[in-house]
């Protein structure tokens, strides 16, 4: 089986190439990457005018699966991954059960492999069942294919315990990856503290709830010399934390949303529940330093937080809606349409912090091109205008803050081990 994506211009983020190329793909292996590559008898797709990158990586995605799947499952999260060009995602363990066990761990991982049709890794929680408690079996996990481990969904509030979590992971040479929210500060709040929140009568969310948080994790990882991934960044001072802690030498990362870069808590406006989300949407001097902290490094990777939920879920009033929205399917339009096409960061740093960032993160064998290593490969075409419309998605969760918005730039094919999975927005399961 021989593929030859043919005249795309090539960008590969990890060794900073960025030419017009050939990709020659033999058994789901990158054979040859140059000009002209002469083959006989292989497929060829024209890849003229579009951009051959890495597949994408997420490292934060919510696929649902086990027990919660009227929101979402391997099946469809793995097709809204393939749809929206990412070949490698993360899943979070808080499902039901919550994943905190080795037997868990290798049960999602098996159904990731026969059910997903992208590559799929899995993140253990950190606390036995994720209440803060008790440690879960974090070296097990480890030992069986968990990537990360986090309690993402809530923060743990128990410093001695996060403590000796990050002490725990680090003998592995793994990343605790921290919800950082006082959630005694944060309360009852629904949206960003703010102007907004006043004037729309929503009880706020104060961004210090996040400051404090960064700042208790990262002086834990600095004491304690771990490693420490800081989900879903969106503060000004959070950013500011974790930039000084990298100065100091702490290894410490972080990873900011689509959305929080690209919308603000004007957004919530209207009391759209598709708006709702935690971290919450902020305002705009929070947004601006998010987008100062992905071009200067402090931020290492771009990701969606895909959290789906059932419809009639989220179709309540928005104080009872619960956080978080699809994110898969647009997260590439709205980069290259909000970030790139406006030129406010160029492509190579763009896909970058969607591939081979999010990868290095977690210390995956994912996010570059490289001959001899496998062929997981998203192409894109950047001038190619769409339409958001969730009754198009793949996933089961159809509430999306960019619903009905105009976008330029999209994945149209989606190839994971040598094999098209998605072309032209259509899946092949
Ligand atoms: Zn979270």
């Amino acid at each position: 089986m021989k593929l030859l994506l043919k005249g795309g211009r090539v960008i590969n983020p990890a060794t900073a190439y960025d030419e017009i190329a050939d990709v020659l793909i033999e058994d789901g292996i990158i054979k040859e990457i140059g000009s002209h590559i002469a083959v006989d008898n292989a497929e060829i797709y024209e890849a003229e005018g579009l951009i051959v990158t890495p597949g994408l990586v997420d490292i934060h995605v919510h696929l649902r699966e086990p027990g919660l799947e009227a929101k979402e499952d391997i099946v469809s999260g793995t097709q809204a991954a393939a749809a929206g060009g990412f070949t490698t995602v993360a899943c979070m363990p808080n499902t039901r059960p919550i994943i905190d066990n080795s037997i868990l761990v290798a049960g999602l991982k098996h159904r990731a492999q026969t059910e997903g049709i992208v590559n799929v890794e899995i993140i253990g929680a950190m606390s036995k069942s994720q209440e803060g408690k008790e440690l879960a079996e974090i070296g097990d996990m480890l030992l069986n294919g968990a990537v990360a481990i986090s309690d993402d969904g809530h923060f743990v509030n128990n410093a001695r315990l996060f403590r000796a979590g990050l002490e725990y992971a680090n003998i592995f040479g793994k990343r605790i990856i921290s919800h950082a929210e006082d959630e005694n500060l944060s309360s009852e709040g629904v949206m960003h503290e703010g102007a907004v929140s006043t004037r729309l009568g929503l009880v706020g969310n104060p961004s210090v709830s996040e400051d404090i948080a960064v700042s208790r994790d990262v002086m834990l990882a600095e004491y304690t010399n771990s490693l420490l991934h800081v989900a879903h960044v969106s503060s000004k001072n959070a950013v500011d934390i974790i930039r000084q802690a990298k100065k100091r030498g702490v290894n410490v990362t972080t990873e900011a949303t689509v959305h929080h870069l690209t919308l603000t808590d004007d957004a919530v406006i209207g009391y759209n529940t598709a708006t709702k989300v935690n971290p919450p949407l902020r305002s705009q001097d929070h947004v601006d330093a998010l987008l100062a902290g992905l071009l200067d490094g402090t931020i290492d990777a771009i990701v969606t937080d895909h959290a789906p939920h059932a419809y009639e879920e989220k179709d309540v009033e928005y104080r009872y809606a619960p956080s978080g929205f699809t994110g898969l399917e647009t997260a590439l339009g709205v980069i290259l349409t909000e970030l790139v096409h406006t030129g406010k960061i160029g492509l190579m740093q763009v896909i970058e912090k969607m591939t081979y960032g999010p990868a290095k993160v977690l210390g995956l064998n994912a996010g570059c091109l490289k001959v001899g290593g496998k062929a997981d490969i998203t192409i894109v075409n950047p001038g190619q205008e769409w339409t958001v419309d969730s009754r198009t998605f793949y996933t089961r969760g159809k509430h999306t803050p960019y619903e009905g918005k105009k976008l330029k730039g999209r994945a149209v094919a989606t190839i994971v081990g040598g094999k098209f999975v998605m072309k032209n927005g259509e899946v092949f399961a």
